[in-house]
């Protein structure tokens, strides 16, 4: 379903299309051999090529290119056998070379798509091209009153700029789209997708029609917009401010601006350049990019498993949800370590604990499955005392925290703190007996057909076996007891 916009007078939907820049997971620039390291000393990663002297030449990382083709193969696109590198010609302080090294007419990846779940069922999203990019510096603008500082340490740094066509319809469309984008790059392997350290980073063009119309209205462009909450924020105010515009009689004018997260709002930044400003002409360093048929071969045959495949495998193989599944898969180490936990056990109640007690437990320590403590050795340890009786759901949850970031095994602890769940008939039929004695007058109104009652016994059966009473057993005994 589209994000309609009511405007006073009508109604629009929104119109999205996306460029996402990835930063390629390389050790070296696309051109250079300098270091990518995050974090250096400002400008300590800087060739003679970064730095855009004359006469110093660019050499092609292999590395990167086969990393742009296996991202291309993962967006189900087409790999060019031949693509040109081009100059991009501006003016930048931190763009030393006064061009870019980009790829214009002749991208080494071409169309393909990439599926999101939307609430109305499976969407696809058209792929127009990858192409392989170098990045800029960095302006530092904040350090001093009246200085500005150029850190060339990005300059040169390889990306792949990753072109949607307009084909989402609401700001989650877009959130959807990037996250499953990251997520295929990261099951490839070619960007690790940190938005934070700008490593992934979209613009985000926005146009509105009116709700029915065929035609697409003019898009603003907002520029480098790094999370995908402020993504959603970002359209959301777009798209209102342009439907305020066209209902009060203006024209949107095609334009570049900026998101502030701090004011929630957009800015114009620049009109809209038109790509012949850019005067896009063949880079005479380098010769046209030809590919062999066999490394593409070779990459194809070597490509990771991917999240949908998974996905659906997941779902055909263990019988789980497809809720569940796509949640599972949209981490690559929950995936792995959920896979090797699952082999032999109850897919239920491993799908249960994945994706509450431990989703919960990364979520509130704000960590990834890689830097959490437990291994799936351990946590499948718990998840048998669970199912074989020893340990009851409830108590398993109590000592979760303690159990992940401890040393002890599942059943030392267990034992250690007296848990083990009460599964002999005889004691808890002792225990119904003592809670049935207690409260007579509930009993007699249970009798009299007031059955919600039921609870409120099983209740206190728990209570006075301080919560470790089997839950199944109680049931079952509880229900003879009371029909006597
Ligand atoms: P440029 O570099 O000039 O921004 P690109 O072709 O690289 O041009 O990117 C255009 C982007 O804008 C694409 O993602 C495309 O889907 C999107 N787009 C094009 N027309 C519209 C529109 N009317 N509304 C929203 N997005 C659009
Ligand atoms: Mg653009």
């Amino acid at each position: 379903m589209s994000f309609l916009i009511k405007g006073e007078k009508k109604s629009w939907e929104v119109v999205l299309g996306l460029e996402v820049h990835a930063q390629i997971n390389s050790k070296s620039k696309l051109f250079s051999g300098s270091s990518t390291e995050y974090g250096a000393e400002p400008n300590s990663q800087v060739s003679l090529i970064d730095a855009g002297m004359p006469g110093a030449l660019p050499v092609i990382n292999k590395y990167c290119v086969e990393q742009a083709i296996v991202s291309g193969l993962g967006l189900n696109a087409k790999i060019n056998k031949v693509s040109i590198f081009d100059r991009k010609n501006y003016f930048y302080p931190d763009l030393p070379q006064g061009y870019q090294i980009s790829q214009f007419e002749f991208p080494i990846v071409g169309a393909g798509s990439i599926e999101i779940e939307t609430k109305n069922g499976t969407k696809e999203i058209g792929i127009t091209r990858l192409h392989l990019e170098q990045d800029a510096g960095k302006s530092i603008h904040d350090q001093d009153f009246k200085n500005s500082f150029i850190d060339l340490n990005r300059s040169g740094c390889a990306l792949m700029e990753i072109v949607s066509e307009p084909d989402m319809r609401s700001p989650e469309e877009a959130a959807e789209y990037v996250k499953k984008l990251r997520n295929i790059l990261r099951y490839i392997g070619s960007c690790d997708g940190n938005m934070e350290k700008g490593n992934l980073r979209a613009d985000v063009n926005v146009s509105v029609r009116e709700l029915g119309s065929k035609k697409f209205g003019t898009r603003c462009e907002i520029k480098n917009v790094n999370s995908i909450k402020f993504i959603q924020q970002a359209i959301h105010y777009e798209s209102k401010r342009q439907v305020k515009i066209i209902e009060n009689g203006g024209k949107i004018v095609q334009q570049t601006r900026l998101f502030d997260p701090a004011e929630g709002e957009t800015r114009s930044m620049r009109s809209k350049e038109e790509s012949h400003d850019y005067r896009y002409f063949p880079d005479p360093d380098l010769p046209p990019l030809v590919l062999d048929q066999k490394l593409i071969n070779i990459l194809k045959t070597n490509l990771p498993e991917l999240p949908d495949i998974k996905k659906n495998r997941f779902i055909q193989d263990f019988g789980i949800k497809k809720y569940d599944a796509e949640i599972i898969v949209s981490d690559k180490g929950i995936a792995d370590f959920f896979e090797k936990i699952i082999s032999n056990r109850d897919p239920k109640l491993v799908v249960s604990w994945v994706t509450g007690e431990l989703f919960s437990y990364l979520k509130r320590k704000n960590i990834s499955i890689s830097e959490c403590k437990i291994s799936y050795e351990k946590l499948g340890e718990l998840i048998d005392l669970i199912e074989n009786g020893t340990l009851s759901n409830r108590l398993a949850k109590d000592l979760f925290e303690e159990f992940v970031e401890g040393d002890k095994s599942a059943i030392d602890l267990v034992n250690e703190k007296g848990m083990t769940q009460l599964s002999n008939e005889d004691e808890i039929k002792v225990i119904i007996k003592q809670v049935l004695d207690l409260n007579p007058k509930m009993l007699e109104e249970y009798k009299a057909g007031k059955e919600k009652l039921f609870g409120f016994f099983v209740g206190q059966v728990m209570k006075v076996s301080h919560g470790k009473a089997n839950p199944q057993m109680v049931n079952k005994l509880l229900i003879k007891a009371l029909k006597n």
